[in-house]
């Protein structure tokens, strides 16, 4: 893979440009694909922003989020965006899959494929790009990438609200180990470019319906279990929750962070029947190597203090497997 400054000659002259993330994405990964969005139209270029699935609401106040595709319930759209693009950018994930239905269509296309991402253990089917996994967010790497290529000037509010929100929420609120200087003196430098930073907090996490805090509450009390002698906390949610509570996609994101709350709890699981398949998220705290755990027992992968896996068994079935796991971990979990 050539580094990513290398593609300045690639956006000399007109390109038509797609742009997209992992499904289900997240703040970073939605963060991420807008501001390079922002950046690609004020360079002259034709670019959209493919999701492959749907995204959560709280991320429906990012500058274009409206013009984003979802792939699967847009698909016709979103197919004719990829007819003969000449640039790829994959954000925020390092292997193809991760964009679920768009995979096989991904692999087969012979354009350009660049990668700015920060995931652990990239796949080698990149032209172009920038894999820095001690960045603390992907939306830090486009802001990164905009100053090598030269074009800092361009960094406008829609680029730094959007850079600011995949940092913000990718660093637990710039609390992370991966919250470096680098990190603090790129926030100051938007701040110093007017970005108003209060409005996205509350646009994150201020902004959620009755229904999620009463789920929160249930979940707490009522299928939380802590294993005090593996040092792990779990959340293991059946699909009649979802039901009950009448979840959206996003509902449940940052559950896993409260287990990491209690005192001694080194790893700390999510663990979600989404009716097709079991979903997991795992966070830990210190030496804990989630990424090779995720990626060894739950076909999954991410970072070393939080990744993600799926399961194909039933909720009861992945929980056992999970229990076994952590006994298979106990010296390491210490
Ligand atoms: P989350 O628990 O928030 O879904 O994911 C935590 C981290 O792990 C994110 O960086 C996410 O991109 C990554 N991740 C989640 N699920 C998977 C997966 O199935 N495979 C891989 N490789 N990474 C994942
Ligand atoms: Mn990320």
């Amino acid at each position: 893979m050539k580094s990513i400054e290398e593609i300045k000659p690639l956006l000399e002259s007109p390109k038509k440009v797609v742009i997209t993330m992992h499904q289900k994405p997240d703040a970073d990964a939605m963060g991420s694909s807008l501001a390079m969005y922002h950046y690609l139209i004020q360079k002259g270029h034709d670019v959209t922003v493919i999701s492959p699935t749907n995204f959560p609401d709280f991320l429906k106040w990012m500058p274009a989020a409206e013009l984003v595709l979802d792939f699967e319930s847009s698909n016709d759209k979103a197919m004719a965006a990829l007819e003969g693009i000449d640039l790829l950018f994959c954000l925020d994930f390092n292997a193809l899959y991760r964009t679920k239905n768009m995979a096989p269509f991904l692999e087969k296309m012979d354009c350009i494929k660049i990668l700015i991402d920060h995931h652990l253990e990239p796949q080698p089917n990149f032209d172009y790009g920038v894999s820095d996994t001690s960045a603390s967010s992907t939306a830090q790497l486009v802001y990164e990438t905009i100053y090598k290529l030269g074009d800092d000037k361009l960094i406008n509010l829609d680029i730094a609200a959007c850079i600011y929100a995949g940092t913000v929420t990718d660093t637990g609120s710039f609390r992370f180990a991966s919250t470096s200087a680098r990190v603090h003196r790129m926030v100051a430098d938007l701040m110093d470019r007017g970005l108003k930073h209060e409005i996205i907090h509350q646009n994150i996490y201020d902004n959620f319906l009755e229904n999620r805090l009463r789920f929160l509450g249930h979940s707490l009390l009522n299928r939380m279990e802590v294993f005090y002698e593996y040092n792990t906390a779990m959340l293991a949610i059946p699909y009649t929750d979802l039901k009950r509570f009448d979840l959206m996609t996003g509902d449940t994101e940052g559950l896993v962070n409260f287990l990491l709350s209690i005192q001694g709890i080194k790893l700390a699981a999510l663990i979600i029947d989404r009716n097709v398949e079991v979903k997991l998220s795992f966070r830990s705290k210190g030496d804990f190597d989630v990424n090779t755990f995720a990626r060894k027992y739950f076909d999954g992968g991410g970072h070393f203090n939080a990744s993600g896996g799926r399961s194909s068994d039933s909720l009861e079935k992945t929980v056992e497997r999970f229990l076994k796991a952590i006994e298979e971990n106990e010296e390491q979990l210490q």
